[in-house]
C-alpha cells in the first residue's frame, strides 16, 4: 500500500486483548454486500487449532460489526473485540470450527460507491468480517460473495464456482489456498471493463472503468509482464498465484491483497499521459513477493514490507528506464528521510511504538527503509546483495519475518558481519 492508509493500522493492530492461544487455519465466509445501503451481512466459519490444553474462550477482532449468532456457548463484544466462550473446552492441538453470523455498516476497511455500483475492501479486514488482525497468524480463505448480476468481481485466489441464484443474484466462490495474514484478504466488485492477457501461465486480469477502451487498458498495464519477470528473477521464487488482477476503482485505494491489487481510477489516466508514471503499479506488484508472501511478523517490522517494496520499485524502474531513474528514486527517498532527521524526528527502523505512527514515522518506514536497503546494496556489492535477497526471499517464502531474520539471512548469504550496519541504520 502507499502511505496514505498506514494510519489505519493503529486502529486495530494493538487492540487484540491478549496473545491468542490458537492458530487459525482457515476462514470460510459467505458475504453479501449491500452497495446502496453501504452495509454487509455475512457468516464466517473459523477453523482453528488450540495451542493450549483446556481452551475455554477465543477472541477475534470484529470492528463495529453487530454479531447476530455464534455457534458456541456464549459471546460478548467488548468494543471491537468479540469474545467467544466455547461450548466445550478444547484440548491441545484439537481442531475446531466456530460459526459467526453478523451484519454492519463499516466506517472503513471497505468502501461503497452506489452511483458507480462499486465496492472494494482496503486493509482492515475485521471491519467487514470477524477475524484475527495479528499479521503473524496466516490462514486460508474461502469466500462466497452474493452479488447483483452483471458486475465484475475479484476475490483472493481462484474463482472456483459461479452460479445464478433465484433472486436475480449471482454467487461467486473464491478460494485462496495459500495462507495469508488477514489484512491481505479482500474483494472488489464493480461495473468494470475486463481485459485478460496470459503470460507464462499467469493470467493478468485488468478491471477498469468502462470509459477506458481495451487498447487503453492494455497500454496502462503493458509493463506487468516485464515486472513479473523482473521480480521473479530477483526473488528466485515464482509468483504464487494463477491470476494477478489489477483494478482501477473509484478514489485512491492503493492497496495490495493476495492475488490482486486495487489501484485508483486516476492511475490509469496518469500512465496514459506519461508511460513512465508506473511507480504505483510496480510498487503494488512487488508486494506480491515482499509484504504478501514474505510478511512482517509484527507491525514493528513494517519496514520489511514497505521499505523493501519501495526499494524494489526503484530497482524495477532502474531495470526499465536506467540507472538515472533508480538514483532519482533513491535520492528522493534519501531527501525525504533527511528532512525528518534534520527536524530531530529520526528513529530506528524497528519501531517500538508503532501503535501511533506519525507522518514522519511513515516516511521513515518507506523512505529511510528504501534508502537503507540501497545502502546495504552498496555495502555488499551487486552480486552478494542480490544473492542474499534471493536467499532471504526463498527462505521465508510464505512465512512471517522479523528484522533479526532478515539480518541473519543476509549475513549468512554474504559471509559478512552486518552488526555495525544494522546498529547504525536499523536499530
Ligand atoms: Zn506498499
Amino acid at each position: 500500500m502507499k502511505r496514505l492508509f498506514i494510519l489505519l493500522i493503529f486502529f486495530f493492530s494493538f487492540t487484540l486483548a491478549k496473545a491468542q492461544s490458537i492458530d487459525i487455519l482457515q476462514y470460510s465466509a459467505k458475504i453479501e454486500p449491500d452497495i446502496s445501503n453501504k452495509s454487509v451481512k455475512g457468516k464466517v466459519a473459523v477453523e482453528f487449532k488450540s495451542l493450549t490444553d483446556n481452551l475455554t474462550e477465543i477472541s477475534l477482532n470484529a470492528g463495529a460489526l453487530e454479531i447476530d449468532k455464534v455457534s458456541e456457548k456464549s459471546f460478548q463484544k467488548k468494543e471491537s473485540i468479540l469474545i467467544i466462550t466455547l461450548a466445550k473446552p478444547a484440548k491441545l492441538n484439537e481442531k475446531r470450527f466456530i460459526e459467526i453470523e453478523y451484519h454492519g455498516v463499516p466506517k472503513y476497511g471497505i468502501r461503497f460507491f452506489p452511483e458507480q455500483n462499486q465496492v472494494y475492501t482496503v486493509f482492515s479486514t475485521s471491519q467487514w468480517m470477524p477475524c484475527a488482525d495479528a499479521p503473524s497468524d496466516r490462514a486460508k480463505f474461502r469466500l462466497e460473495l452474493i452479488l447483483p448480476k452483471d458486475l465484475q468481481v475479484v476475490g483472493n485466489g481462484d474463482l472456483v464456482k459461479q452460479s445464478k441464484l433465484s433472486n436475480n443474484k449471482i454467487s461467486s466462490v473464491w478460494e485462496e489456498k495459500n495462507e495469508n495474514p488477514t489484512y491481505l484478504f479482500g474483494f472488489a466488485i464493480g461495473n468494470f471493463r475486463e481485459v485478460i492477457e496470459n503470460y507464462k501461465g499467469v493470467n493478468f486480469r485488468y478491471l477498469a472503468p468502462i470509459s477506458y477502451s481495451e487498447a487503453e487498458i492494455k497500454k496502462i498495464f503493458q509493463n506487468s509482464k516485464d515486472m513479473l519477470d523482473f521480480y521473479e528473477s530477483k526473488a528466485g521464487v515464482k509468483y504464487a498465484e494463477k491470476t494477478y488482477t489489477q483494478v482501477l476503482p473509484m478514489k485512491s485505494a492503493e492497496q495490495e491483497m493476495a492475488s490482486f491489487t486495487v489501484l485508483s481510477e486516476n492511475y490509469g489516466k496518469e500512465v496514459l499521459q506519461d508511460e513512465k508514471d508506473i511507480w504505483l503499479g510496480a510498487h503494488e506488484f512487488s508486494h506480491q513477493w515482499w509484504g504478501n508472501s514474505v510478511t512482517n511478523q509484527a507491525w514493528t517490522h513494517f519496514w520489511l514490507n514497505e521499505g523493501v517494496a519501495t526499494f524494489m520499485t526503484a530497482a524495477y524502474l532502474e531495470h526499465r528506464f536506467g540507472r538515472e531513474e533508480y538514483l532519482r528514486q533513491i535520492n528522493g527517498a534519501k531527501a525525504n528521510y533527511e528532512k525528518v532527521r534534520d527536524a530531530g524526528k529520526d528513529k530506528p527502523l524497528v519501531f517500538p511504538d508503532w501503535n501511533k505512527p506519525t507522518r514522519e514515522d511513515r516516511i521513515l518506514v518507506y523512505d529511510k527503509g528504501a534508502y537503507v536497503t540501497h545502502l546495504l546494496r552498496e555495502e555488499l556489492g551487486e552480486e552478494k546483495f542480490w544473492q542474499a535477497l534471493k536467499d532471504y526471499t526463498r527462505k521465508y517464502w510464505g512465512k512471517s519475518v522479523t528484522t533479526k531474520d532478515f539480518q541473519a539471512s543476509f549475513e549468512k548469504s554474504s559471509g559478512k558481519d552486518l552488526s555495525e550496519f544494522f546498529k547504525k541504520w536499523i536499530y
